[in-house]
């Protein structure tokens, strides 16, 4: 009740704003002022002319200070074309009178990932809050309204002293501003947020409001790059980064489209058999010019594309063809293990999309790997990504959970993901054989294994001793540059029927010798 009636007077300027705003409220006095007449006489009037300017006060008109705009304001958000409108209406006036602007583009780091954690109140006030901070930093000129999503726009009114100096002392109090820590829905809030911004003065006298702020994000995108809170302005360097990075973007995309990119196939080899349990299929670029290149050098720029999920496509359909090929071959290859990213395990028609490949090609779930990330089970405690693991261990697929050892999965989250496998990271593998410390890590994380009734696989076996001793120490499974690097799925043929002559030799003297 009492919060009600504290709020009243917000409420009242929030809907004196949006019924009568700004010089059209003007419009209507004389209209107001004639009714209150011929309703009431004079002293309706009178109270109406003494009503008025309390009202407009309440309303903030004119020029209301934009940090107490109500929420939610659809004039609060711009897409990029009225962005561009914008800066583009600053520039001109900026040209106008001699002086110059400026626009920074602002980012939350880490705002699309408290987003998949909390709910959506709470990343709205985050939102809110931010551009309140924004404002009230701001002089009275200057302009922050949200940019997109995840985004501001900061646009400083024309100006005589915007230099470089300037620009970076301002961007370091807005920085610091939105870092405040906050109480928002009882949990104590750290932000960091990341800025680029380009001063009008660095760009050719002709350049367009687009063009600015095209500066100012090509520059807030080198400092994420760069990590956390950090501040960067713009150069004619990073245009030219820029370029080549939409190059290599539209390039990658090509190479995709066309079948340059397809997987490379690792044997894994069951310790106490020595067959091949499974494959992992792991993506390669076969290069027209450059060669084999690894995946390391374009997984980002499909990420950032947005094109992990095209990927997660091609490698499935190329690595279910390889299988279903090894099995017309008379090779016994149990598996192939596909690796599933955070974007690629976001599909909302991942596991109806797996189902039906498995259904074309005719190879049953439990014949198809997923190999996901420990870092990304630990932080998946809900959500599409959860259900989506969950969802695919329950149709038949294995799951390994790998790199383990690097996140923080707990042991009830290997229970609820239905997780086969852990695939120990190469970190606790390396020289294992050599290494007393090593030694003891790996014995205790096979060890929990054992008593969680999970299997185990080490990656990253490079020596005969790393796999000798990994054998001893009852790891499951072994793969490693010491029993075979990736290689394409035609080469594996031979590969396999070497080791089987490998295997049936090595049993042949170990009987002999027996
Ligand atoms: P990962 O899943 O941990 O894959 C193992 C990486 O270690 C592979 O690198 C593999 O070639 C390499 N490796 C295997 N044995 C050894 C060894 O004995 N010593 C050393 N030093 N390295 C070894 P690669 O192929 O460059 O892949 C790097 C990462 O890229 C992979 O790490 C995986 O996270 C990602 N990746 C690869 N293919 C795909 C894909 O199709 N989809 C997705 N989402 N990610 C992929
Ligand atoms: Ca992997
Ligand atoms: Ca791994």
């Amino acid at each position: 009740m009492f919060a009600s009636l504290r709020a009243f007077p917000n409420r009242l300027r929030a809907s004196v704003r949006r019924g009568l705003q700004g010089p059209e409220a003007l419009a209507f006095l004389p209209a107001i002022a004639l009714a209150a007449f011929w309703l009431g006489g004079e002293s309706l009037l009178l109270v109406v002319a003494l009503g008025t300017p309390v009202l407009f006060l309440l309303a903030g008109l004119p020029g209301s200070s934009a940090s107490d705009r109500p929420r939610g304001d659809q004039s609060d958000i711009v897409d990029s074309l009225a962005a561009a409108r914008l800066v583009q209406q600053a520039l001109d006036r900026a040209q106008a009178a001699n002086l110059a602007t400026a626009c920074m583009v602002i980012e939350i780091d880490g705002l699309e990932e408290i987003a998949r954690q909390a709910d959506d109140p709470t990343v709205d006030n985050l939102r809110e809050l931010t551009l309140d901070r924004l404002r009230k930093t701001l002089r009275r000129d200057d302009m922050a309204v949200r940019f997109g999503e995840n985004r501001y726009l900061v646009l400083l009114a024309p100006s005589l002293r915007l230099d470089l100096e300037a620009l970076l002392q301002l961007a370091g109090r807005l920085q610091n501003a939105i870092e405040e820590p906050t109480p928002v829905d009882q949990t104590m809030r750290y932000l960091s947020a990341s800025i680029g911004f380009c001063g009008s003065l660095r760009l050719r006298n002709e350049a367009t409001g687009k063009q600015l702020i095209e500066a100012a994000q090509i520059a807030l995108d080198d400092a994420t790059a760069k990590g956390p809170s950090t501040i960067r302005a713009w150069s004619e360097n990073m245009r030219q980064t820029h370029i080549e990075q939409k190059n290599l973007r539209n390039e990658v995309d090509r190479a995709l489209s066309n079948g340059q990119i397809q997987p490379w196939f690792q044997p894994q080899i069951c310790t106490s058999t020595g067959a091949i349990s499974g494959v992992e299929a792991l993506a390669r670029w076969i290069h027209p010019e450059r060669g084999i290149v690894p995946p390391a050098q374009f997984l980002r720029v499909l990420e950032d594309a947005g094109r992990m999920t095209h990927l997660s496509e091609v490698i499935l359909q190329h690595s279910l063809t390889a299988l279903r090929s090894w099995d017309q071959s008379g090779l016994d290859i149990p598996r192939v293990s596909v690796n599933f990213s955070d974007p690629e395990l976001r599909d909302p028609r991942l596991v109806e999309r797996i189902q039906w490949e498995l259904d074309r090609f005719g190879l049953t779930a439990e014949r198809l790997g997923i190999e996901v990330l420990e870092t990304v089970i630990a932080g998946a405690p809900e959500g599409i990504v959860a259900r989506n693991i969950v969802e695919l261990g329950r149709i038949g697929c294995h799951i390994d959970l790998d790199d383990f050892g690097t996140g923080h999965a707990s042991i009830t989250s290997l229970r609820r993901f239905k997780v086969h496998r852990l695939k120990i990271d190469r970190s606790f593998v390396t020289r294992v054989d050599r290494d007393e410390e090593q030694h003891r890590m790996l014995a205790a994380v096979l060890g929990m294994a054992d008593r969680l009734g999970l299997e185990t696989i080490a990656e990253g076996v490079e020596s005969v001793g790393e796999h000798a001793l990994l054998s001893q120490l009852g790891c499951d499974h072994v793969q490693g540059f010491g029993i075979a690097r990736p290689m394409p799925a035609d080469n594996l043929v031979d590969w396999a029927h070497g080791h089987e002559a490998r295997i049936a030799e090595a049993q042949r003297l170990g009987r002999g010798t027996a």
